[in-house]
């Protein structure tokens, strides 16, 4: 009560624009996963680590835009760099120099890209992705990792939400799911049986799965996922949405040191500008959708968009990738100041007698409220000990000049920038917490 009243107190602003919203917006907000009790705040404007809410509350942002931050929030480049294609136009609706020189720049720095398609968003590369994967392998089945999220489309919005047993959605028919077949992570057995049985097109996995809870993957198993995707025939497919320019400036690829077939890209892929999203791999797959060498529809697989390739995505985009790959040292940084964070809060459950465990790789971060560190998305949700504790220290934290995504699961996506400051402050105020408890 006394961390619902001071909520109250300081973001009444945020109260009265979420009354509004309710009328306008289902649920009051624009993506549901935005949305957190007892009413979500509204944030006006950000900077560097940090956002600014209608009540002239300030928070350290763990969240970043979902991931898209990689440099903060809206680093001077990347604002001068927009200034300057903006004067060129919005949206060209033809081909244009910017996305000649940005695919080229992809298929430099991306391991195993040989050639690239750019979309609206990481959902639609998803799409398209597997689109080209059933198209090359003739095949019809695809296999996903429970919990994994790729977006809300069709074939690969299934079993997201534990216990992955109820439709993700309503008005999502069944047939149109019939041959996803969904597995956990970190369970090579699991996967080979689905291989053997079914005639598998694609394998479509998050090298560390995000919205599930920042889970990375243990004892080799990309290296077992590639072996067993060799040896089925079936194209390996990285949802590197998160993971893609977050990890390395090559992705999980060049981070886990595994090959995929197709890798998929959002987020980071625009720069930091909305409508942002990739898919490629090895010419020989993407020829695909080339309709010079496949004149017939039904021989090739579609890729388009009105919005695709446009100039400011394109610029966007190049100029953050170039910066990335020329600062190799703040993923160095990064690493040291996050793995050193996984080690201190682990440390800090263990003195306060907390059951809690943290999870992720790089600026990927999980904290577990669970009897034992979970290796999958099924036991982040089956080891918890409490129903409410993730949602309690979200409002604390809130209360605090704290935000992260999601209310329910404590996922952090600290950016390239966040320092040792921001790390400790976390920490810190996770001690008070727990020592509270
Ligand atoms: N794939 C992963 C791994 C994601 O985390 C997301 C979004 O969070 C998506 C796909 C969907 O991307 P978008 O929201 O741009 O459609």
């Amino acid at each position: 009560k006394e961390l619902v009243d001071k909520y109250f107190e300081k973001t009444a602003k945020s109260k009265r624009l979420f009354e509004r919203a309710s009328k306008v917006l289902p649920a009051g907000v624009t993506y549901s996963i935005r949305w957190f009790k007892p009413y979500p705040i509204f944030i006006e404007k950000a900077e560097g680590v940090r956002v600014w809410d209608v009540d002239g509350n300030s928070y350290v942002d763990f969240w970043m835009g979902h991931g898209t931050h990689i440099l903060g929030h809206k680093p001077e480049f990347v604002i001068e760099a927009v200034k300057e294609v903006l004067n060129k136009g919005t949206h060209l609706g033809y081909e244009n120099p910017y996305a000649v020189e940005y695919a080229e720049l992809l298929t430099k720095v991306v391991p195993g890209v040989e050639m690239i398609r750019f979309t609206n968003s990481g959902t639609e590369a998803n799409m398209y992705a597997l689109r080209l994967a059933r198209a090359y392998t003739k095949r019809k089945y695809v296999v996903k990792i429970e919990g994994g999220w790729h977006g809300g489309y069709d074939a690969l919005h299934k079993a997201v939400t534990y216990p992955f047993t109820e439709p993700e959605s309503a008005g999502l028919p069944e047939e149109y799911l019939a041959y996803t077949i969904a597995v956990p992570f970190n369970d090579v057995e699991a996967l080979e049986k689905t291989l053997k049985s079914y005639s598998v097109a694609a394998i479509v996995i998050e090298p560390v799965l995000g919205a599930g809870g920042s889970i990375e993957p243990v004892n080799n198993y990309l290296k077992e996922v590639r072996r067993l995707a060799y040896e089925h025939n079936s194209l390996l497919i990285f949802d590197e949405v998160i993971t893609g320019f977050r990890l390395a400036p090559g992705g999980a690829q060049e981070y886990f040191g595994v090959k995929a077939d197709l890798v998929v890209f959002g987020k980071i892929v625009g720069g930091g500008f909305a409508g942002a999203g990739a898919f490629g791999g090895r010419a020989e797959v993407m020829e695909l959708i080339d309709h010079m060498k496949y004149p017939s529809p039904a021989k090739r697989s579609f890729h388009g968009g009105t919005f695709v390739g446009n100039p400011v995505n394109m610029v966007t985009g190049k100029a953050m990738v170039e910066y990335l790959v020329k600062h190799r040292d703040l993923y160095e940084k990064a690493e040291r100041i996050w793995s050193n964070f996984r080690r201190d809060v682990t440390k800090l459950c263990e003195e306060t007698n907390i059951q809690c465990w943290t999870t992720g790789v790089a600026t990927m971060i999980g904290i577990h409220f669970t009897t034992s560190k979970p290796k999958n998305v099924r036991e982040v949700y089956e080891l918890r000990w409490s129903k409410s504790i993730e949602q309690v220290l979200h409002l604390y934290m809130r209360t605090r000049g704290i935000l992260y995504m999601k209310e329910n699961l404590v996922h952090l996506l600290p950016s390239l920038i966040h320092t040792e400051e921001e790390a400790k402050l976390f920490k810190e105020t996770l001690a008070e917490f727990l020592t509270t408890l």
